[in-house]
């Protein structure tokens, strides 16, 4: 398999600056990835995340299987052409929103047999079809199946999760290599094929995520993520999970820290050598008027900010901030306006953006003078 991943720059706290090189296009790392839940970065359009500097997006399996159908999208060239984002995509592995959104889960060695949200009609993901789709949806970097342990969950029960994720971890890895040419832009990229990443999980077990991860470097995946993280646990949890399995992981392959975080989050776990996040955090925020600003959090929505003619965050130089005023951000939210949550989304992905962008530069520079 193709390793594609250049990690050309480390300081002592494990940060290190990269390059992962995908099918459609090299990534700077460590880099946020704006989710895109069903083919949409909710309220925003394609150029404006070009315009961001968005390199690479998220396509959330589950959503993309039931509506449009992954074959459809297939027949339309893959998930890129039909959204017309012609940049880096990642796609999970639809486990995370079977286990969450679906009703009557039924789930065994097999796979796990769930009702559809939205019409209630039953479907069955096991590790093979979770691939077969998400080779379907040709996102340049797919994830192995596997099952998000809720929080809390016992000994025993963190255990029996982990069994159902290592052993789906190993089919999906060995149905990946045996259909990897049958992606849809195969052809056009000169043979090139997706990469699949491994997910470490284990529940909050330190000892269960060592296990994990060395059963999962074991397997030789393209990259390797810590999935089952920020599902309800203290954030001290979070991190003593993170800073666990970071050096158990290989230095010369992608690591991503699944559904992270706050601001302040993402740019430590960056600087401890996490090269991939994503999180709906941002743009979430945004349609529930609260905005991400250098001083804090703020709620647009308050009444103080009725007559305030100051941009939404005087630190921040994204096309909203520039030209529009706290005033009319409050007026479009409060009278629920489409376009709020388009403007409001905008500023928050800009300053997510903003954060990985200063922390490589932090990070080369560091680097340089150690
Ligand atoms: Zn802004």
């Amino acid at each position: 398999m193709t390793v594609n991943f250049t990690a050309f720059n480390s300081i002592a706290s494990g940060g290190r600056r990269g390059r992962l090189d995908l099918s459609h296009r090299t990534v700077e790392t460590p880099v946020f990835m704006p989710v895109g839940t069903a083919g949409t970065v909710k309220a925003v359009p394609q150029d404006i995340l070009e315009s961001l500097g968005a390199e690479i997006i998220l396509g959330n399996t589950y959503h993309l299987y039931l509506r449009p159908g992954h074959e459809a999208i297939r027949r339309m060239g893959g998930l890129h052409r039909f959204i017309s984002w012609p940049h880096a995509m990642l796609t999970d592995s639809g486990g995370f929103q079977v286990f969450s959104l679906s009703a009557l889960r039924k789930i065994s060695d097999e796979g796990v047999r769930f009702r559809s949200h939205l019409d209630g009609s039953s479907h069955v993901f096991t590790p093979e079809h979770s691939m077969d789709v998400q080779i379907a949806l040709g996102a340049d970097v797919i994830m192995a199946f596997d099952e998000c342990t809720e929080y809390p969950a016992d000994r025993a029960r963190a255990e029996k999760s982990l069994r159902y994720t290592m052993g789906w971890a190993r089919r999906s890895l060995d149905h990946f290599r045996a259909h990897r040419n049958e992606v849809p832009w195969f052809e056009e990229s000169g043979g090139r094929t997706q990469s699949l990443l491994g997910i470490v999980q284990g529940g909050m077990y330190r000892d269960l995520r060592r296990e994990s991860a060395e059963r999962l470097v074991e397997m030789d995946f393209d990259g390797y993520a810590i999935g089952g993280l920020a599902v309800g646990e203290p954030r001290e949890v979070t991190l003593e999970m993170i800073a666990g399995t970071l050096p158990l992981l290989p230095r010369d392959k992608p690591r991503y820290v699944m559904g992270v975080g706050y601001p302040d989050e993402i740019e430590l776990y960056a600087k401890m050598g996490v090269d991939m996040m994503d999180c709906v955090l941002p743009t979430r925020a945004a349609r529930h008027a609260l905005l991400f600003t250098r001083d804090g959090r703020i709620n647009i929505k308050n009444k103080q900010y009725a007559e305030d003619q100051g941009p939404p965050d005087p630190n921040c130089d994204c096309m909203v901030c520039r030209r529009y005023s706290r005033a009319y951000l409050r007026h479009l939210t409060t009278a629920g306006e489409a376009l709020a949550a388009t403007l409001n989304s905008i500023h928050n992905l800009a300053f997510y953006l903003g954060i990985m962008r200063r922390v490589r530069s932090e990070l080369e520079t560091a680097a340089n003078a150690g």
